[in-house]
């Protein structure tokens, strides 16, 4: 540990304004309030997150995130002081010793990070991930243990969900547990897990009602499993087209043995928990979408305001100005889809259909902004030693992680739809 201690550091963030707080909406804050009125200030305490976020994004994030790219190394030095800072695990409660903050909140600081590299978000958010299962479904003895735990050390977790047959089709995964006395035995193998090496314990999705029959709603059950449990195996570091110093990887559960007390909410409850933790989860992911289409843009109009041909700035050829308004355009509405996604689970608001616009949306403007970017770079734009091109592999993994582009689609659809027949 550093000796900038975690307790200090999140002591002195209060001190200067930063006030924890709960998941509950805060009389406060217009982000917690339904028919308060409408506002596009940020509050006091919300603009300090920003700019702390901010300042370690631009400071220290973004002068190493190419090297780490490079080599595909984990970032630990750079999780360590996000954690310093109170820049992870932001919304973990005050009961756990955490600062409790809103999805909002959260992503208001997941956009800065992101704009320094989707790579250290990603490692970010996947605790955010592991975390939120417990966090809406834990009963206090386990969130005390699981979340207090990584308010006291830079403990890394993950989200084991996806499988190598089933990732969008959550339902079919095979991984199962049976119960044998006060225990669970689990067998299977879970695939593309972030922080899947670094992870200190799982969140787990597994099978305990054998009867392939039985609805998704009760034959799933969500377990906390310790990773250095006997009978885990952690598969190699995949290699990604982008976000490459994230973990990802593949892990085998060859009879694990989990105590009873580690069921979140009940036999059966798994399903709905593993779904549910999306509707907190998925406005961060977009959020990060953002800050990755922010920082092209940014990248895109310094360059254009320097580059010229033909006798002139090529932000002077309308065709390269109107790419940088479409791109503008584009990053405005996506900040504007999570806020509302946030916003509305703040306000304790069912968010689904919210979420998933946000994710989906975000997560093509990131793919669009940053192909404009690299186009705007011309052949410097497809080369290593500029930015854009880092930026367009790392924002492709927007639409496909957390539910595809077309998985959001299905959902959108079947709430709009949904509206209309009730
Ligand atoms: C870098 C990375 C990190 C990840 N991190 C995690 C993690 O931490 N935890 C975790 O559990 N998972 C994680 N995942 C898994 C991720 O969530 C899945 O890859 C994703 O949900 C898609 O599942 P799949 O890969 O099995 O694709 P499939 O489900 O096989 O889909 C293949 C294609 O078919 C489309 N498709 C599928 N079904 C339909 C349908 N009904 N209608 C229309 N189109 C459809 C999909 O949109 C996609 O284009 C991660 C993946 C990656 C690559």
């Amino acid at each position: 540990m550093s000796a900038f201690g975690a307790g200090r550091m999140l002591r002195a963030v209060a001190g200067r304004g930063w006030r924890p707080r709960s998941s509950k909406p805060a009389p406060s804050a217009h982000a917690s309030r339904p028919g308060a009125g409408f506002s596009f200030e940020l509050t006091d305490e919300q603009k300090e997150f920003q700019a702390t976020a901010r300042k370690f994004a631009v400071e220290e994030v973004i002068p190493v995130a190419a090297q780490y790219d490079k080599t595909g190394e984990y970032p630990l030095p750079l999780i360590k002081r996000a954690w310093e800072l109170g820049l992870m695990n932001s919304h973990i409660p005050e009961s756990c010793g955490g600062l409790g903050l809103g999805t909002f909140e959260s992503c208001l600081i997941t956009e800065e990070l992101a704009y320094g590299c989707t790579g250290v978000q990603t490692a970010i958010e996947g605790n955010s991930l592991g975390e939120m299962p417990v966090i809406i479904a834990g009963n206090e003895q386990q969130q005390k243990k699981y979340l207090g735990r990584m308010i006291e050390e830079p403990l890394m977790c993950a989200y084991c969900v996806t499988e190598p047959g089933a990732g969008s089709d959550v339902a079919g995964i095979k991984t199962k547990a049976e119960k044998k006395g006060d225990e669970y035995v689990i067998n299977g193998q879970k695939m593309w897990i972030t922080n899947g090496g670094k992870a200190n314990w799982y969140f787990l999705l597994a099978r305990t009602d054998p009867d392939p029959k039985a609805p998704a709603g009760k034959a799933f059950t969500g377990f906390i499993v310790e990773a250095n449990s006997p009978g885990i195996q952690v598969g190699r570091k995949e290699m990604n087209m982008g976000q490459r110093c994230s973990d990802t990887r593949g892990i085998v559960f060859e009879d694990v043995r989990v105590p009873k007390e580690n069921v979140l909410l009940g036999e059966g409850a798994g399903f709905k928990i593993a779904m549910g933790a999306f509707d907190k989860t998925r406005p961060p992911v977009a959020a990060g979408a953002v800050g990755l289409a922010k920082r092209a843009l940014d990248e895109a109009t310094k360059y254009a305001l320097e580059r010229k041909t033909f006798g002139k700035p090529i932000v002077e050829h309308q065709a390269v100005s109107f790419m940088l308004a479409e791109m503008a355009m584009k990053v405005e509405l996506a900040r504007m889809a999570y806020q509302r996604a946030a916003w509305e689970v703040d306000a304790g608001r069912r968010n689904t259909y919210y979420a998933s616009i946000a994710k989906a949306f975000a997560g093509d403007v990131a793919n669009q902004v940053a192909t404009d970017a690299v186009q705007i770079f011309g052949g410097n734009g497809f080369n290593t030693e500029y930015p854009v091109e880092k930026l367009m592999r790392d924002a492709k993994i927007y639409q496909i992680y957390e539910g595809t582009a077309q998985i959001q689609r299905m959902i959108i659809a079947r709430e709009h739809i949904g509206k209309y027949k009730a």
